[in-house]
């Protein structure tokens, strides 16, 4: 697809960022060219118009950008999966292990019924552990992930083996 290079293209790698060593990518540049950015979602929608997903689940903070665009083309609820304390309402919270310590994800009580057929948004997976976080949260209370999609994977870290066997879409394998 002649797409995929020219989004792949438009994602900058900031070394060192936010600490040594780390190769960040960055989609902000991304969202900076409108082609690109309406390429990427067009992929995402072209994929999950006839799925019958029912829910966008949008990891905070990028998940917040490419998933509301992609939850109203395909005609669906959007919900977002935030860092703690900042849902207003009664949360379900999951706790999930980072590079160094532990981070919690939570969604709001009653946004995600039994039945629902989620997909999990996010702009990246590097170990997975984000994804796998968010997987959890849905099951819990009873929906089925039907697959889990970001923009940029991390091919190296495997991530996709933390994601219990859920498939992993994604448009740009980062080097
Ligand atoms: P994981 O849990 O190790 O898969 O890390 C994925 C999470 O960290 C996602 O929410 C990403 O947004 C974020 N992340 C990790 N590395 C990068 C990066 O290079 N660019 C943008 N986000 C990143």
């Amino acid at each position: 697809d002649p797409r995929l290079p020219r989004i792949a293209s438009t994602i900058r790698v900031i070394p060192d960022f936010p600490k040594p060593g780390i190769m960040f990518q960055d989609i902000t540049t991304l969202l900076l060219d409108h082609e690109a950015f309406r390429h990427t979602i067009d992929m995402f929608v072209e994929r999950y118009r006839d799925k019958r997903i029912t829910v966008v689940a949008g990891i905070e903070a990028r998940g917040f950008i490419f998933g509301p665009p992609i939850a109203l083309a395909i005609g669906c609820k959007f919900v977002p999966m935030r860092k703690p304390k900042k849902l207003p309402g009664e949360v379900i919270s999951e706790e999930y292990s980072l590079e160094y310590g532990t981070d919690i994800m939570e969604m709001h009580v009653g946004a995600v019924q039994p039945g629902d057929r989620a997909l999990v948004i996010d702009d990246l997976i590097a170990t997975g552990g984000t994804l796998a976080a968010a997987i959890r949260l849905l099951e819990r209370v009873g929906a089925e992930v039907v697959e889990c999609a970001c923009v940029i994977e991390l091919p190296e870290l495997q991530g996709y083996q933390r994601l219990g066997g859920k498939p992993l879409f994604v448009l740009v394998k980062a080097a």
